[in-house]
């Protein structure tokens, strides 16, 4: 194998490590969002359940002021019963007693209901007080351990950046610049080796990257020649290892 595609093979294996740290360091970080996020969704549900509660205790005050003037009406009919001076009016002030004696208890019913939502609702506030303190008590149990986790990780990133600039060093300028282009796109995954099927020629060659088939030049090039070269399909920088006297072609 030529300089350039072993200092890129080296520079390769501590690129891979430093992708697998960025995924631990993002999923890290990421608990802790997910656990505040819980601990925020369940605060709007306590404050729309709150807001509920306020709806309903405003709607069962204007029933009962209604009851309360009704009420009164009750009254002044009953009493206006004993002036009626004919049977008639007696029944028609009776008939209009009765209904209205009929709507009240209709408007008792409504506010007794209205009552009952409001108890409910407050059930349902303190289950949600109850959650909202679990989650919290989580929250800083995620945020300790992730805290540990993600300090361990970032002096793990800080070394293995160390490492890769010194690596970095025995690489060329242009092939570094492709190198870099293809690990930010394919999360650090950059070089394939590439795999020989069959044991005399013709052989057969394939990405060891993506597993397709590779034209038979890629790997004729690389045992003579220090150059990049890319999978067609993938677009992996290819590389040879060191082949055995029966495959060479
Ligand atoms: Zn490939």
């Amino acid at each position: 194998m030529g300089k350039t595609l072993e200092a890129m093979l080296a520079l390769q294996a501590i690129e891979r490590q430093l992708a697998e740290v960025r995924r631990h360091f993002n999923s890290s970080s990421a608990a802790v969002g997910v656990q505040q996020r819980r601990v925020d969704q369940l605060n709007e549900r306590l404050q729309s359940l709150h807001e509920e509660v306020l709806a309903h205790q405003k709607e069962a005050g204007a029933v009962e002021l209604e009851l309360k003037s009704r009420e009164d009406e009750v009254n002044k009919l009953r009493l206006s019963l004993n002036t009626t001076k004919t049977n008639k009016e007696y029944a028609a002030v009776l008939t209009q007693l009765n209904s209205l004696k009929a709507d009240n208890s209709k408007l008792e019913d409504k506010a007794l209901k209205l009552m009952q939502q409001t108890d409910q609702v407050r059930v349902q506030s303190d289950e949600v007080t109850k959650q909202i303190a679990e989650a919290r008590q989580y929250l800083e149990h995620v945020k300790q351990t992730s805290a540990g986790e993600i300090a361990r990780l970032e002096q793990m990133r800080a070394d293995l950046e160390q490492k890769r600039k010194i690596a970095a060093e025995s690489v060329p300028e242009k092939p570094l610049g492709i190198f870099n282009r293809i690990a930010s796109t394919r999360e650090g995954d950059v070089m394939a080796r590439i795999g020989i099927i069959g044991k005399k020629p013709p052989f057969q060659y394939i990405c060891g990257g993506c597993n397709m088939s590779i034209t038979p030049e890629h790997a004729n090039a690389l045992r003579t020649r220090d150059e990049i070269r890319f999978c067609d399909c993938c677009g992996r920088i290819l590389y040879l290892e060191k082949e055995t006297s029966s495959q060479k072609a």
